[in-house]
């Protein structure tokens, strides 16, 4: 369920009953003929979707993200690191404080990986919640079946080309274009990268079918629903070699 469809007396009354959450993040930036929002609308859907059956508050997406290297594209928006690091702290004491011992973090954007550093640290400095963050796109499940279909697949390209990240009117072109050469892009500042990748997409098929991204999609929002399912780091499953 949407936090936006909530009141706060309706979240004290869930925080009754269970204390999972979800906070997706994503990215404002490029992402050649798709929608600029990509990376937020797609890390904010697959969190709704698998939350639905669980009756999981999601809380509204952080749309901005780490992308310096695509800031020669106009639409672009970048964090500091230092900043993302920041609001993901931010975020995480605030529902930590309301009583969020569970919380998922929907990564939709490569870039964001230091909050991959800024979540153990949080968690460093705590033993009552635990933090669990999931890259929708690259979770084994998922990220195997599109490496089944185009093993180049990668940003911009058809698996982030869903009825719901396409423009209208907008057409694509009907090529496959081949992956960039990470290593040279990694040394190019925005403007040279903005030349060398063009329009943008990474590599791969423009798009494919609406059944095979569905099939895709399908995937992906039960291999988010199970990192919600468990297990969390308090779970009884769990057992260690360290004195407690
Ligand atoms: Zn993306």
């Amino acid at each position: 369920m949407r936090v936006a469809d909530l009141n706060w007396m309706q979240m004290e009354e869930y925080l009754g009953r269970d204390d999972r959450a979800i906070v997706p993040i994503g990215s404002t930036e490029q992402h050649a003929y798709l929608s600029l929002a990509v990376d937020s609308i797609l890390s904010e859907r697959v969190a709704l979707e698998a939350a639905e059956p669980l009756g999981i508050p999601v809380f509204p997406v952080l749309p901005y993200g780490i992308t310096p290297t695509f800031l020669a594209f106009p639409g672009t928006i970048s964090l500091r690191v230092e900043t993302f690091v920041r609001v993901i702290h931010d975020i995480l004491d605030s529902l930590d404080q309301a009583g969020f011992r569970r919380i998922l973090v929907v990564n939709g954007h490569g870039g964001n990986q230091p909050a991959s550093s800024a979540i153990a640290e949080w968690m460093s400095k705590t033993s009552r919640t635990t933090i669990r963050l999931h890259n929708w796109w690259n979770a084994p499940k998922t990220l195997a079946f599109v490496q089944g279909i185009d093993p180049t697949s990668s940003h911009a390209s058809w698996m982030e080309n869903l009825p719901w990240t396409r423009l209208a009117d907008v057409p694509m072109p009907d090529l496959r274009k081949p992956a960039i050469d990470y290593p040279l892009y990694s040394t190019l500042h925005p403007k040279a990268a903005r030349a060398y990748v063009g329009d943008g997409n990474f590599g791969g098929d423009y798009q494919r079918s609406d059944a095979e991204v569905g099939a895709m999609w399908d995937i992906a929002v039960k291999e988010t629903r199970a990192m919600l399912e468990g297990p969390w780091g308090r779970d009884s499953t769990i057992r260690t070699n360290l004195p407690s």
